[in-house]
């Protein structure tokens, strides 16, 4: 097993074919001595099979691990985590169960291990976004930072083709809003550009030949990249678009993001051309909206809102809801032309700004 390794400060990330395995090393390291194994439904034996690499290391597994995560899923996760009595946890899987890692390592200070199967990137950041009631909350707090992040990229290996671009595209999202970011520096400007080469380049390999470990490994370190800039800086209108359509309408998170992040790119390039210039560069194309536009095309990305559960009706709510409290964005957000913006994406138009 080869393995290389980022310390960002605040957590350890190691990548390398077979790393998994290495998870007892893990959560030793971390002092623990009775793991809670998280993950979804869907990836229930992925869970056990770490529980058994665990072995005596193992508390047991929580499986019910839910998109955009539902305060109610913690609470049961909460109860299930006191009667095994865990005092570390290991989220296997997307930014949804390391969601739940995030949540629960929030209420409990226990120490975190997180081995993504996605390119979300939230393992690299100190961010978690919570729902209740229809609305998502975030909030920004270091110790729900993962400890240490094991990447594997065997365990991408299956994930879909169609997730496989959706979940690119919500890592490059991070990186793209980075450039514009209030708060950017020259280290975060050079992380989002090696985040959004890595899958520029990586991502047509990955989906050529999905089994090609290689360019999985590369498109994980770029999912880190993208994710430690998304904790770094400010993100703007592609990210509050995404939070708004997830939490109040229930879409999934990284299809919503494939979809909008033309469009919001567009949307922003009218103020934010020169800092934008690195997408052009890496994509080509006439403005940056129209390059990742026809980037997202060629690599088979999903391209309506209305494809993915989102109704006509739903337009004029949603962009009243995005447009109200805005995250800081370098062009004038304006409730008609978010109406205007979401009306293309919801009917998989070109970007119209
Ligand atoms: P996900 O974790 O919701 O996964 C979607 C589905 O795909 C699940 O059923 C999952 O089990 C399955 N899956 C995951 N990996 C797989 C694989 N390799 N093979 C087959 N199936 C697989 O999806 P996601 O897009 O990774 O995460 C979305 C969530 O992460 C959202 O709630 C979002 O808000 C959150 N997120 C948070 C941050 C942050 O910094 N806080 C950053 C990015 C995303």
């Amino acid at each position: 097993m080869s393995e290389s390794m980022d310390v960002a400060g605040d957590g350890i990330a190691t990548f390398g074919p077979g790393l998994r395995r290495t998870v007892g090393r893990a959560v030793r390291d971390l002092g623990g001595t009775r793991a809670l194994v998280l993950s979804t439904p869907h990836q229930s034996d992925m869970a056990q099979d770490t529980a058994a690499d665990l072995g005596d290391l193992a508390a047991g597994v929580f499986d019910q691990a839910a998109m955009h995560t539902p305060v109610d899923v913690t609470l049961r996760a909460l109860d299930h985590l006191r009667a095994v009595k865990a005092d570390c946890l290991v989220a296997v899987g997307g930014g949804s169960t390391i969601g739940l890692g995030k949540a629960l390592a929030y209420r409990t200070d226990l120490p975190q291990v997180a081995i993504p199967t996605t390119y979300a990137g939230s393992e690299a950041t100190p961010i978690l976004g919570q729902t209740e009631d229809g609305q998502k909350i975030t909030l920004t707090d270091p110790k729900v930072a993962p400890d240490i992040v094991l990447y594997d990229p065997e365990l991408v290996v299956g994930l879909p083709a169609t997730m496989t671009v959706t979940s690119a595209l919500n890592a490059m999202a991070h990186a793209a809003e980075a450039l514009y970011a209030a708060n950017r520096t020259d280290d975060s400007d050079a992380q989002a550009r090696a985040g959004l080469d890595a899958f520029v380049h990586g991502l047509p390999k990955v989906l050529n030949d999905p089994t090609d470990l290689a360019a999985r490994e590369a498109t994980q370190k770029g999912a880190w990249s993208c994710g430690r800039v998304l904790g770094r800086v400010g993100m703007a209108l592609h990210h509050k678009l995404c939070h708004t359509l997830g939490g109040s309408f229930g879409l999934p998170h990284a299809e919503t993001h494939a979809i909008v992040l033309p469009h919001a790119i567009a949307y922003n390039a009218r103020s934010a051309a020169a800092e934008l210039k690195p997408i052009t560069d890496m994509l080509g194309g006439p403005d940056p909206g129209t390059a990742l536009h026809r980037f997202a095309d060629r690599m088979g990305a999903p391209r309506a809102l209305r494809d993915i559960g989102l109704g006509q009706g739903d337009l004029p709510r949603a962009a009243k809801l995005a447009s109200e409290q805005p995250y800081p964005n370098p062009h004038p957000v304006t409730e008609g032309d978010l109406f205007a913006l979401l009306r293309a994406a919801w009917a998989g138009h070109a970007p119209v700004f």
